[in-house]
């Protein structure tokens, strides 16, 4: 079933959850968005966590999640490497706002009222609602200065980022990495006393 894909640290931040859909297992890169099913899965998710909702789009998404695939692959190599930059401690480009505006205009946006929030409602095509709403979370991020608080796991084979709200966080989570850096250090203990 696809909808059992494990998406990892889903944050609320769209243009970051897309960023994350590239994950390390045991030494290993792996892609969870590489076919239309992957888009489905993702897309559920993040309407169970309303962090879109399905009113935003046109159309049911198993109509579009086809044409969706490229976009959303392209979006993510995009973000991917303005959140590095950031994370690296470097500046952002203003060529890298200007794409993300440009793929604003595609699908600008309506609005509605939903449980009391303004809901931004991009009209277009589908596929372009979702890059438009992965783009405006991206600016968000900027004009909150969010993300310039953007971090690499520090596990070195992790790929995950994220935002370090408190300026204390090091890992990606203490599941998937803090708890393994933690065994390693004991393991690494016990075999000093022996
Ligand atoms: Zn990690």
């Amino acid at each position: 079933m696809t909808t059992e894909i494990k998406f990892p640290l889903i944050s609320g931040n769209i243009s970051i959850d897309l960023v994350n859909t590239e994950v390390v297992r045991h030494g290993t890169r792996h892609d969870l968005l590489t076919k239309t099913a992957h888009v489905l899965a993702w897309f559920y998710t993040l309407t169970r966590d309303d962090i879109i909702f399905k009113e935003q789009f046109g159309e049911d998404i198993e109509q579009w999640a086809d044409d969706a695939l490229p976009l959303l692959r392209e979006m993510r190599a995009f973000l991917r490497e303005g959140y590095e930059k950031m994370a690296d401690g470097k500046e952002l480009s203003t060529d890298w706002i200007t794409h993300l505006e440009s793929q604003i205009k595609k699908a600008p946006f309506a609005y509605q009222l939903k449980k009391n929030t303004l809901m931004p409602t991009p009209i277009g095509k589908p596929e372009n609602a979702l890059t438009s709403l992965i783009a405006l979370d991206a600016l968000k991020l900027i004009t909150s200065n969010q993300v310039s608080n953007i971090r690499r796991c520090a596990n070195p084979d992790c790929v995950l980022l994220f935002i370090d709200t408190h300026g204390r966080r090091k890992w990606c989570s203490m599941n998937i990495c803090g708890n393994r850096s933690k065994v390693t250090r004991h393991q690494q203990k016990a075999q000093k006393k022996q």
